[in-house]
C-alpha cells in the first residue's frame, strides 16, 4: 500500500475499487457546496459523502431533508455518528430509483463522484431525476465530454445525451494535490440545470438509440449511416429536419438528434 493511501486517525485505508479519493482541502469543498446556492429549507441529496469532506459545508447550510447515498457501510456508520440527522442510503447509487425525485421537493443534488461510474451516473440521474439544480465533481476529460459543444473532438453521445436534459457549465478544474489518495488525473466541478421541456421516457429512449447508431460511425456522414441502417426514406427524413445529408454526427446539434430519433421508425431503434 502507497504511504498515503493511510490516514492517521479512525479511518479504514482508501479502497481504490470504490474509487476512494478524499478531497482534504476545505475551499476547493466550500467553492463546490456554494455551487449550488443553498438556501435555508433546502433539501440536498450528496452521492457519495466519504469522510464527509463536503457534508461539513452543506450541514452548515441548514438544509431541509439532507440525504447521502454511500456504498461504503463504514464510512456511512461513521457519517451517521458525526451527523445523526443525516438520512443515509446505503448502496450503489447506479441502482438508486432516481426516478423516486419529486420535481415539487426541489433537489439539489452534489456529490465528489467515482471516477469509474462518474459519466454513467449523471447519463441517469439528468434523465430521471427532477432536480433543481446539481454540482458534480469529475475526472477533467468526463467533464469536457461532458459540457462539449458540436463539432470539437470531445462531442459525443454522452455531451448530446445529457445537454439534451440539462445545461451543463463547467465551472472550475481540480488538482490531483487536494486529495488523499492523489489521484492521477485533474478533476472539474460541473453544474447542471435542467432544461423546462426535456425528452420524454419514450423520447429518451430513441435518443439513445440513435445516439449509438450515429457515433459507432462518427466519422461518416449522417446520410451513409442511415442509409447503411437501411432507412429507405433517409433522403426525406433529412430533409424534414434541415440537416445537410453530408453533416457528419459531430456536427449536429443536441436538438437536430432528438428530432431524428422522433422521426425514425421504431424498427430500427435498437
Ligand atoms: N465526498 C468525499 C470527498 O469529496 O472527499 C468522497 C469522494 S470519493 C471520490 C467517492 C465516494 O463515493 C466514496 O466515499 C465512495 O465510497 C463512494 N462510492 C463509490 N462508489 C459508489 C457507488 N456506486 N454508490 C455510492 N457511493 C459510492
Amino acid at each position: 500500500m502507497n504511504k498515503s493511501d493511510r490516514e492517521p486517525g479512525r479511518y479504514a485505508p482508501a479502497k481504490r475499487s470504490l474509487g476512494q479519493n478524499f478531497l482534504i482541502d476545505a475551499n476547493i469543498s466550500r467553492k463546490i457546496v456554494d455551487a449550488l446556492d443553498l438556501k435555508p429549507g433546502d433539501n440536498v441529496l450528496e452521492i457519495g459523502p466519504g469522510r464527509g469532506a463536503l457534508t461539513r459545508h452543506v450541514v452548515d447550510r441548514k438544509p431541509g431533508r439532507y440525504m447521502v447515498l454511500e456504498m461504503d457501510d463504514a464510512l456511512a456508520d461513521e457519517l451517521l455518528l458525526q451527523y445523526p440527522g443525516i438520512e443515509v442510503v446505503r448502496g450503489d447509487a447506479l441502482a438508486y430509483d432516481w426516478d423516486s425525485l419529486a420535481a415539487a421537493d426541489g433537489w439539489k443534488v452534489v456529490g465528489n463522484l467515482p471516477y469509474n461510474i462518474a459519466s454513467p451516473l449523471i447519463w441517469e440521474i439528468v434523465s430521471r431525476a427532477e432536480l433543481a439544480r446539481a454540482v458534480f465533481m469529475v475526472q477533467l476529460e468526463a467533464g469536457q465530454r461532458l459540457a462539449a459543444k458540436s463539432g470539437g473532438r470531445d462531442y459525443g453521445a454522452l455531451s448530446v445525451f445529457v445537454q439534451s436534459f440539462a445545461r451543463v457549465e463547467l465551472l472550475f478544474k481540480v488538482p490531483p494535490q487536494v486529495f488523499r489518495p492523489q489521484p492521477k488525473v485533474t478533476s472539474a466541478v460541473l453544474r447542471f440545470f435542467l432544461h423546462p421541456q426535456r425528452p420524454s421516457k419514450d423520447e429518451a429512449r430513441r435518443l439513445s438509440s440513435t445516439l449509438r447508431m450515429c457515433f459507432q460511425q462518427r466519422r461518416k456522414q449522417i446520410a451513409t449511416i442511415l442509409k447503411s441502417k437501411g432507412i429507405e426514406d433517409y433522403v426525406g427524413v433529412l430533409a424534414r429536419l434541415d440537416i445537410d445529408a453530408r453533416q457528419r454526427p459531430e456536427t449536429l446539434e443536441p436538438e437536430r438528434f432528438r428530432a431524428l430519433g422522433n422521426l425514425l421508425p421504431p424498427d430500427f431503434l435498437a
